[in-house]
C-alpha cells in the first residue's frame, strides 16, 4: 500500500453513492470476528487480502486519509518535517542493531537474485544513517523528522481486523536532540500533543505508563478503553494515573493517591507509543556531533508512533450501535448523507449542487430502492448527519408557505446519534452542517 497525500474534500468529485465504488452488503462476513472487520467490510470501507492484511476502497481510504492528515497537521504543528522511507530494507543495518535475529515480528525476504531484505516494521534502521549524513554540529539540532507510511509486521495473531494488521499505516517520528534534557522537553510536548491528536479524531486516549521494551525502560502509550482491545491498563478515575498492566506495581482497587477513589481495570486498545531512544541507535550508526565545546558526542532520540489504521480500527470499535458505524464528524468519509425519496429527484439534484457549492462534502444515494433500505444504509454507513428529500418535504414547503431555500422545499435534518428529524430550509441545513463542524 502506496500511502498518497491523498486530498480530503471531494470539490468537483461525483458523489452519488449509485456510483461509488464498493457498496453495502446485509451479510455480515463469515470470517470476522471483530466488530470493526465486520462492519468496515458490511459498510463498503474495506476487503480483507489475506488475514491482517486489508484493501481500502474509495470510502475506507477517504476515512484513512482523514486520520492522517489530521495526525500530520499536528506534526507540523511541532515543526516536524515529512518524508518518505523505504519498506524494502538493507539487512546489514538490521545486524549493525542487532535486531535482524531479535526482532520477533521482522518479515525477511529473500529475493531472486540472492539478497536478502527486511520488510520494514519501524524505521531506525534507515533513517539513522541518512541522518547522520547531514547532523555533525550543535547547530543542525535539535531535529524532527516524520513519516506516515506502510508497516509490516508479521503478527502471530491477526483476527482483530484494523487492530492488528501484518500490513498497516503507522505514523513514526524520530526526534533528534543534543542533550537528554531537551530531549524529554520534547517528549513531555509531544504527550499534550498526543493527547489532542487522539481528541480531534474522536478518541479519549489515556496516557499510560508502560515497559520500554527493547530500548529503555519505560515508555508511554495511548490507551483506548475498549472491551476487544487486547491490553488491559490500571489506572485512576480522575485521570491522574494509568499503567499497563503488565508492568503495574499496583493493584486495582488501591485507593488513588490523590483521592479520587480507587483505581480500576479496564481493557484497552494501545493507539500510540512514544519511547525514549537515547543513544541507542545514534552509538550503532555512529550519529554523532560536535557540541558548543568542540567535543563530539552522540546525538541522543526518542520515536513517536502512531497507529493510523489501527485508530480506524479503533473508532469504529468505540463508535457504533446496533444498526452500524457513528463516524465523528472530523474522520466521517463525508459531512452528510443525503437521500431522495419517491418524485423529488429534481429537487434532490439542485440540493445536492448546492450542498456542494456551499463547500459540503455530501454522498448522495439516488438510487431507485426503498427508503427503509436507503435508511439502513446511511445507518450502516454512519456519516453523522443525514438529510432526506422527499415528496413530503417538499410539500410541508408549500403547504407552509415556508421560506423556500436556495433549493427549493424544506429538507428533513437527522444526526446519526439521534431519534429526532428537523425540517429545515436549505440555509438552515447549511447553518447547521456548518455548526457540527
Ligand atoms: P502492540 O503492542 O499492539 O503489538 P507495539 O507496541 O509493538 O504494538 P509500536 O512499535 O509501539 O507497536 O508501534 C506504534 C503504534 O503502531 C502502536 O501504538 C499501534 O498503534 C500501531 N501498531 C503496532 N503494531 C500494529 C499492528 N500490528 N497493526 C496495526 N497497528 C499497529
Ligand atoms: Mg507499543
Amino acid at each position: 500500500m502506496l500511502y498518497s497525500n491523498y486530498p480530503s474534500t471531494s470539490s468537483g468529485q461525483v458523489m452519488k453513492y449509485s456510483k461509488l465504488f464498493g457498496k453495502t452488503v446485509r451479510e455480515a462476513p463469515k470470517d470476522e470476528t471483530s466488530v470493526n472487520a465486520r462492519l468496515l467490510i458490511q459498510a463498503g470501507f474495506i476487503r480483507k487480502e489475506v488475514a491482517g492484511v486489508y484493501n481500502f476502497l474509495p470510502l475506507g481510504l477517504r476515512v484513512l486519509t482523514k486520520i492522517a492528515n489530521i495526525v500530520r497537521e499536528e506534526m507540523n504543528n511541532v515543526q516536524a518535517q515529512e518524508l518518505y522511507l523505504s519498506a524494502l530494507q538493507k539487512k546489514e543495518s538490521w545486524e549493525r542493531t542487532g535486531r535482524w535475529g531479535n526482532f520477533d515480528a521482522l518479515f525477511k525476504l529473500t529475493s531472486n537474485f540472492e539478497k536478502e531484505y527486511a520488510l520494514g516494521p519501524t524505521h531506525e534502521e534507515v533513517l539513522v544513517p541518512i541522518v547522520s549524513e547531514f547532523v555533525s554540529s550543535y547547530k543542525d539540532l535539535p531535529l524532527y523528522l516524520y513519516q506516515i507510511q506502510t508497516k509490516f509486521r508479521d503478527e502471530k495473531r491477526a483476527k482483530a481486523g484494523l487492530l492488528r494488521g501484518r500490513e498497516f499505516l503507522m505514523k513514526d517520528l524520530y526526534s533528534f536532540h543534543e542533550s537528554e534534557k531537551d530531549l524529554v522537553a520534547y517528549y513531555e510536548l509531544m504527550k499534550k500533543v498526543y493527547k489532542k491528536t487522539f481528541s480531534r479524531l474522536g478518541l479519549d486516549a489515556i496516557e499510560t505508563l508502560a515497559s520500554g521494551g527493547t530500548f529503555s525502560k519505560f515508555s508511554h502509550e495511548f490507551q483506548i478503553v475498549c472491551e476487544s482491545g487486547e491490553d488491559e491498563i490500571i489506572y485512576c478515575p480522575g485521570g491522574d494515573f494509568s499503567q499497563n498492566s503488565e508492568i503495574a506495581k499496583v493493584a486495582e482497587g488501591k485507593q488513588c493517591d490523590l483521592g479520587h477513589g480507587p483505581l480500576k481495570r479496564a481493557k484497552t486498545i494501545e493507539v500510540g507509543n512514544i519511547f525514549l531512544l537515547k543513544d541507542k541507535f545514534s552509538k550503532a550508526f555512529n550519529l554523532r556531533f560536535k557540541d558548543k565545546k568542540g567535543a563530539q558526542k552522540y546525538v541522543v532520540m526518542g520515536c513517536y508512533g502512531i497507529g493510523i489504521s489501527r485508530v480506524m480500527g479503533a473508532i469504529v470499535e468505540v463508535h457504533n450501535d446496533e444498526r452500524g458505524i457513528v463516524w465523528p464528524l472530523s474522520v466521517s468519509p463525508f459531512d452528510a448523507y443525503l437521500i431522495v425519496l419517491g418524485d423529488a429527484k429534481e429537487h434532490a439534484e439542485k440540493t445536492y449542487s448546492e450542498l456542494k457549492k456551499a463547500g459540503i462534502d455530501v454522498l448522495y444515494d439516488d438510487r431507485d430502492i426503498s427508503a427503509g433500505e436507503k435508511f439502513a444504509d446511511a445507518d450502516l454507513i454512519g456519516i453523522p448527519i443525514r438529510l432526506v428529500v422527499s415528496e413530503r418535504s417538499l410539500r410541508q414547503a408549500s403547504s407552509r408557505g415556508g421560506q423556500a431555500g436556495q433549493a427549493g422545499g424544506k429538507i428533513e435534518f437527522k444526526k446519526r446519534t439521534e431519534e429526532k428529524i428537523e425540517l429545515l430550509g436549505f440555509k438552515d441545513v447549511i447553518k447547521n452542517l456548518r455548526q457540527e463542524g
